[in-house]
């Protein structure tokens, strides 16, 4: 495989080297240079998902890692993507069956199953800061892998106590820090120790994040698999609603329609922060400061994928016309959360916000399809004070919440980090 990037087309990588690397030069996304179509789509359709998404990575992969796509696909993709039928008209796709009850464990479990066999067995450590969801789906992913150090950094005291359980209680090569600071606080330790070659080099860091290509390629998959399950009359007229911050799982999906999945259009659904519904309606990119949500995941006003995005549509593989935006405020998102209890799906904020988008701008003739990027049960209180009633606790996290954090805190130094790491991992 190869790729480019964005930003400098003279950076021309392979998919391994793009992996281990992250963001290219002057902080450049990586992009495939050839994006492969799929003939017979019925037949891709047609096989099961572990068997169909190894032959879509193996096509988008070409002659790389050809002997450990089947194995990768099958250690990290090790749970269900169903869709449910929500009315005549609407149904879900569910991404949040996995080990973090979040979409992300698609992305990060793929991604980390490619790091190990890149390294070649050298030691590594990924450090990455977290708000929440991308630490749990970073430590999960990576939890056991042999040779790989994971260090997560998280403000202390500013994470829902259930979601700090499912990353902070793994313990083996998952190592956790508390920083008394905000998020803020801790990615700009995360940055110094990226600029620090004692730490850089000495420690042999990876950053691991939401950029890499290799958590697109493996979100590509779950679109075809969506897609197994609607049935055949309503493909051409499907409309597919994502519930988006960073665009990265808009992005796959896009890459997946333009190797051939058979969909009419997509939905870029934001709450209030709506830079791109505002950049697709009026021509103008002017993002405005970040508001803080219900549906905080998504609370990003710079997408750092939508270049991305962009260059799909400029390189031909996709029309303009294949994206519509809808920005969905607080008050619709709770009304959405309830009309879905209506109908007996109980949901999340950022579900919601693309169920909402979705039933707002879904014409006559066309069917829908949203995606739930998480369990209710990750938004509890949220989902409880919208609803009014209890909801029921999944065994992943009902498991944990009676486990010991086993994090350490640390103050917001970047010496006493420094010298913490070194302490931890430094080879003798
Ligand atoms: C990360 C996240 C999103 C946003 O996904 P992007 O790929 O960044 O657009 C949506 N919902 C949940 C629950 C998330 O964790």
């Amino acid at each position: 495989m190869k790729l480019a990037n964005l930003k400098d087309a003279t950076d021309n990588v392979t998919f391994a080297q793009a992996v281990k690397r992250g963001l290219g030069k002057n902080q450049g996304l990586y992009f495939p240079t050839e994006i492969p179509a799929l003939q017979n789509i019925e037949n891709v359709l047609a096989m099961p998902f572990v068997e169909r998404s190894t032959f879509i990575l193996s096509t988008l992969l070409g002659d790389e890692m050809a002997d450990e796509v089947r194995n990768i696909v099958q250690q990290a993709f090790t749970f269900d993507a169903p869709v449910v039928q929500i009315s005549d008209k609407i149904s879900v796709l569910e991404l949040f069956h996995g080990p973090t009850l979040a979409f992300k464990d698609f992305g990060g479990r793929f991604m980390a199953q490619c790091l190990a066999r890149l390294t070649n067995h050298e030691p590594v450590t990924i450090l990455t800061a977290t708000s929440g969801d991308t630490g749990a789906a970073v430590a999960h992913a990576f939890h056991g892998l042999d040779n790989i150090n994971v260090v997560i950094l998280f403000p202390k005291g500013k994470i829902s106590p259930l979601q700090e359980k499912l990353f902070t209680t793994l313990g083996d090569n998952i190592h956790t820090i508390a920083i008394e600071g905000d998020f803020d606080a801790c990615q700009t330790l995360v940055k110094q120790a990226f600029d620090d070659p004692d730490i850089r080099e000495g420690l042999h860091l990876n950053s691991a994040n939401s950029i890499n290509i290799s958590r697109l390629l493996a979100q590509v998959c779950y679109y075809f698999e969506a897609l197994s399950q609607i049935p055949v009359q309503q493909r051409e007229e499907l409309v597919v609603a994502v519930p988006s911050g960073n665009f990265g799982n808009l992005t796959a999906g896009m890459i997946a329609k333009a190797m051939g999945l058979p969909v009419k259009r997509f939905i870029a659904a934001t709450n209030s922060n709506d830079t791109v519904p505002r950049y697709l309606k009026e021509g103008k990119w002017d993002p405005k400061p970040t508001v803080a949500t219900m549906s905080n995941a998504m609370d990003v006003s710079q997408p750092n994928n939508w270049p991305r995005i962009e260059a799909l549509i400029e390189q031909g593989y996709l029309d303009k016309s294949v994206l519509r935006g809808e920005s969905v405020d607080e008050d619709y998102t709770q009304i959405a959360i309830r009309q879905l209890a209506q109908q007996g799906y109980t949901s999340e904020p950022h579900a919601a916000v693309a169920y909402r988008a979705l039933s707002h701008d879904l014409d006559e003739n066309e069917t829908g399809l949203f995606l739930a990027t998480a369990h209710p049960a990750k938004f509890r209180e949220t989902v409880e004070n919208v609803l009014g009633q209890p909801i029921s606790l999944p065994q992943a996290l009902s498991e944990v919440a009676s486990k010991d954090s086993l994090a350490e805190t640390l103050p917001n130094e970047y010496q006493i980090l420094k010298q913490h790491m070194i302490a931890l991992l430094k080879p003798s």
